[in-house]
């Protein structure tokens, strides 16, 4: 009786330890540029820091970590049952590359005066578009991502400190993928076109999507759109055709992503699981 009781004991506990780890999994490289998405079962919040997050009927959530991260984040999960979790995340280092590009034209490195005015419109235009980031609480995500072109050179890596014509720069919040003029521009996962711009001083025609839960991913540099503002696309439909307008030394594609104004690293949300999801997008044309 006494060594079937003891089976028993043993039995529970390890339920209870299985149960428990569940409760929280997290994908994804805990350091700088890196998208995280989590999962949980039966929570009703999940913080990081004083940030409330999107959960999603099947427990998914995600969060970034700027380019410039870095110390500790504490991750707190509300279960039903009004017990708490909390995560401490310690971020590891990450070194960037240093850039120089020495064959920019002058007038992109330093635009003429009168080029302020368009780009002084424009950035007014992109804070517009990137002020509805975070409305759009279906999690387009969840479709997974792809590269967004075929037969690509990675030419730019993200994150790194660029020196144009011997001017240090923004650090490149993107990566740059060359390949020829016309090729196909692929949404990276689906989503909403936040903006389809055209003939921008420093991003040229472009597009920004935005996958739900404040995840977004920009193109630029496209020689011809394919999509117009308000449009949703699925992963995989072609956005555009690469070319060499805006700020471009040659035909290419820059690819960048972002969580809220976080600076993502496009490399990691491509070595992202999924987990099993089982979230249902009913009425992927619907607004929202
Ligand atoms: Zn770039």
């Amino acid at each position: 009786m006494k060594f079937q009781c003891g089976h028993i004991l043993i039995f529970i506990l390890f339920l209870t330890v299985v149960t428990y780890t569940q409760q929280i999994k997290l994908y994804g490289t805990l350091s700088p540029g890196n998208l995280i998405i989590g999962k949980v079962n039966n929570a009703n919040v999940v913080m990081l820091d004083n940030k409330t997050l999107d959960i999603d009927t099947s427990g998914i959530f995600i969060f970034g970590f700027d380019r410039d991260a870095k110390g500790t984040y504490t991750l707190k999960v509300i279960f039903n049952n009004n017990k708490s979790v909390i995560k401490k995340i310690k971020l590891k280092k990450r070194k960037y590359k240093i850039q120089r590009i020495n064959k920019m034209k002058q007038a992109l490195v330093t635009p003429p005066k009168n080029a302020l005015k368009k780009i002084k419109q424009e950035s007014k235009m992109m804070r517009k578009a990137r002020s509805k980031v975070g409305i759009l609480k279906v999690p387009h995500f969840t479709q997974g991502f792809l590269m967004p072109v075929n037969d690509e050179k990675i030419t730019g890596v993200f994150g790194s400190q660029r020196i144009l014509n011997g001017i240090p720069k923004s650090p490149h919040n993107g990566i740059d993928l060359s390949v020829p003029k016309g090729t196909p521009v692929k949404a990276a996962s689906g989503g909403k076109i936040l903006i389809a711009g055209n003939k921008f001083y420093y991003n040229g025609n472009f597009v920004l999507i935005d996958h739900g839960f404040g995840l977004t991913t920009v193109y630029l540099h496209f020689n011809r759109l394919n999509v117009k503002t308000g449009q949703m696309v699925k992963k995989g439909d072609i956005i555009g055709y690469v070319g060499a307008t805006g700020r471009a030394t040659g035909p290419h594609l820059h690819w960048g992503a972002k969580w809220f104004n976080k600076r993502i690293d496009p490399m990691s949300l491509l070595k992202l699981k999924i987990p099993d999801i089982k979230t249902v997008i009913t009425n992927p044309s619907a607004d929202g």
